[in-house]
């Protein structure tokens, strides 16, 4: 049988993972294909493709965008999409530097804090990559002012905590639309971690067409859950690793995995989603 991870980071986000090593991770796990999802960023497609040849794995095009609601913030994957489209690039390059932007702003707030971390230090960790959280929370456990991973979220830059800054530029209806747009098929990214099931026929309406079911954070009693409620909306059942390289710890690259049937229906959801909104 064959079988893809569909949701892998590269370090054109916020994973520890090159190309060559997510393929060659990928290949080891005996996968067949993997989706790149980086959030907000499509520079990891094209060379992960490349490195995938080498070792006969697939690479499927994705992405993971990030929306708000007032309450919790929603993560949209987005699979098969036109990601050489120049007017999604001009997107993602805004998007990119509302990144940098903000995590001078989250600095900031943390040195008024007397969290003593400097924005350069967070810059380099994150290389040519779209910069985020997980770069900032790495630079400051780094100081030695915050002890853990959970004090960083949960104190200070989780949703809405004390030094927290948004970078969101689209709706939930107005990120479908860029994807559906670019011909993708939009996913909402583990649920379970979302929790806010009364957001999802909102998201239905907007276009949704399938929900992460199966993810490293959801325990059998959630996939179980969300299985039912994928069945109930007749929505696609996808699932992923959300792998970040050694950036949340252990490698989780295949350690959730579908069947490569999945693969083969958001293919052609996709084709049917080129069609109805060319
Ligand atoms: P960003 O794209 O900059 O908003 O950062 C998102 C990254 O931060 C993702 O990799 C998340 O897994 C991570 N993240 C966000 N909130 C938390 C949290 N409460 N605990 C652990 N990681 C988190
Ligand atoms: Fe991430
Ligand atoms: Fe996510
Ligand atoms: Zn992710």
């Amino acid at each position: 049988m064959k079988f893809a991870d569909l949701h892998v980071h590269t370090f054109y986000s916020d994973s520890t993972f090159s190309p060559e090593e997510v393929v060659t991770w990928a290949a080891k796990k005996g996968l067949s294909a993997v989706a790149i999802c980086d959030h907000d960023s499509v520079d990891g497609i094209e060379p992960c493709k490349t490195s995938g040849k080498a070792v006969d794995v697939e690479i499927i095009p994705g992405i993971e965008l990030t929306v708000e609601k007032s309450d919790v913030e929603i993560h949209i994957l987005g699979y098969f999409f036109d990601y050489t489209a120049q007017w999604l690039k001009d997107k993602l390059k805004e998007m990119q530097e509302g990144r940098i932007d903000r995590i001078y702003k989250m600095v900031e707030k943390l040195n008024a804090e007397g969290v003593d971390v400097k924005a350069e230090d967070v810059f380099r960790l994150s290389g040519e990559g779209s910069v985020g959280r997980l770069h900032l929370a790495q630079a400051m456990l780094a100081t030695g002012k915050v002890k853990t991973f959970k004090e960083v979220f949960n104190k200070y830059i989780g949703f809405q905590k004390s030094c927290y800054v948004s970078n969101v530029r689209f709706t939930p209806k107005e990120a479908l639309d860029v994807l559906l747009r670019a011909g993708g098929v939009p996913v909402l990214a583990h649920p379970g971690i979302m929790n806010r099931d009364e957001y999802i026929p909102e998201l239905i309406e907007y276009g949704l067409r399938g929900i992460e079911v199966y993810h490293t954070d959801h325990k059998p009693s959630v996939v179980k859950h969300y299985e039912e409620l994928a069945g109930q909306y007749g929505l696609l059942m996808t699932g992923g690793s959300d792998c970040h390289g050694l950036g949340k710890g252990r490698v989780l690259l295949g350690g959730v995995r579908v069947p490569y049937e999945l693969v083969e229906k958001l293919r052609e959801e996709s084709e049917h989603i080129k069609h109805e909104y060319r």
